[in-house]
């Protein structure tokens, strides 16, 4: 195909900047300068022990020195595996001890959605940074509390959206943004997996579960990202097929956003269903990626022939490594607490609209 251009990574790029930068100052009490920050998971489950503590290893300027758990039975296994000495692991009453450790400088909350507001708080006011996992909080008001905590502390606050780290999900950012093809008219995205499992905190509302928050959010941030604009009413549909087990929160969220524009999106997310993809149609052409949330792998092509396929070794290195860079340069985290809190405002009007069955403006 002779029009068709393959996007590359520039030497400039994400990857090659994380490398190029060199930590001038790091805003830390206890250490005023480093060449690495430690970092501490709070929550040692699937996230923190298949992704995250693997990922630190690659990272360039971070270490996993520590860890918070109520989950005596993990520690020996960690510490063995990562080198971590007994004076940097916490559990859950004695985390606030992490405020006098110069060796971490950033907490990761790696928690059930439900503790992500507590744990974040109580981790500011120890004066260390924090990175908490998505979705931010289950309601606005906690959200609002976790950056007015970290905001009071002078710390910064980077949500865990990974996918914003990855250049394939910044490649259709961009066309958001400069609008080749002219005006977005109709977002389709769909986020899902089949979750096998019965009895789990994501099918519990106290701890936050239900699937909006965990996999809707990724159809959402499709939605926003590839618009570049936040939506101003939303049309929502709550269902399950199994309600054995999705009896407190929903298994599948489909949704419907308009913005300002007057572009529309038709989103789906679900806990029984695998599906991970986007299409964005302009005015005058097309975007697809199929999967568009992956951890590795997110690809896709444009109308005018463009094949958008970045190679990135390691997502949630990346994102750790660029969090953690701007922490020690002290610029603007990627993914503040503000861009939580934007997805939180459309996830609660979501929920609005399907219990009240309803169209809801924000
Ligand atoms: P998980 O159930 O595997 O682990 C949760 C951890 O929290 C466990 O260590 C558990 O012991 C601990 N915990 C403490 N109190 C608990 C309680 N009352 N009930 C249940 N667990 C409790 O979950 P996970 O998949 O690791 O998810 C943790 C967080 O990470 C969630 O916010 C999730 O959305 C997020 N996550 C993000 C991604 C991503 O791609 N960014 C991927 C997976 C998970």
């Amino acid at each position: 195909m002779k029009n068709q251009r393959r996007m590359f990574i520039q030497k400039t790029g994400m990857i090659g900047a994380a490398a190029a930068f060199s930590p001038h100052v790091l805003l830390s009490a206890t250490n005023p300068k480093k060449e690495k920050l430690g970092v501490a998971l709070v929550g040692l489950g699937y996230y923190s022990t298949d992704i995250l503590a693997p990922a630190l290893k690659l990272t360039s300027h971070c270490e996993l020195k520590g860890i918070v758990t109520g989950s005596p039975e993990k520690i020996p296994k960690w510490q063995a595996k990562y080198g971590i000495e007994d004076k940097n692991v916490y559990n859950y009453e004695n985390y606030e001890g992490i405020a006098n450790n110069p060796d971490i400088d950033v907490i990761y909350i790696v928690l059930p959605p439900s503790m992500h507001a507590e744990y974040t708080i109580r981790g500011a006011n120890t004066g260390k940074h924090i990175w908490c996992e998505k979705p931010m909080a289950p309601s606005v008001a906690d959200c609002e509390a976790m950056i007015k905590a970290c905001s009071a502390n002078q710390v910064k606050l980077a949500i865990g959206y990974r996918c914003q780290h990855d250049p394939n999900i910044q490649a259709y950012m961009k066309v958001g943004q400069e609008r080749p093809f002219g005006k977005v008219r109709m977002v389709t995205s769909a986020a899902g997996y089949f979750d096998g499992r019965t009895n789990h905190w994501k099918q519990n509302k106290a701890l936050g579960g239900g699937v909006m928050g965990d996999m809707g959010v990724y159809a959402l941030q499709g939605a926003r990202l590839a618009t570049g604009e936040e939506p101003i009413s939303v049309l929502a549909q709550a269902s399950t097929t199994r309600p054995e087990i999705y009896h407190e929160v929903e298994e599948t969220m489909m949704f419907q956003l308009e913005f300002p524009s007057g572009a529309r999106a038709a989103c789906h997310t679900s806990f029984g269903i695998n599906m991970n993809h986007l299409q964005v149609n302009y005015e005058k052409g097309w975007l697809k990626m199929e999967p568009h949330s992956a951890y590795s792998g997110n690809n896709g092509s444009m109308s005018d022939g463009t094949i958008i396929n970045f190679p990135i070794e390691n997502q949630q290195a990346k994102q750790m490594d660029e969090d953690a860079l701007a922490i020690m340069n002290n610029t603007p985290m990627l993914v503040p607490g503000e861009e939580g809190l934007r997805d939180i405002k459309v996830v609660e009007a979501i929920y609005k609209s399907a219990q009240q069955n309803c169209m809801v403006n924000l």
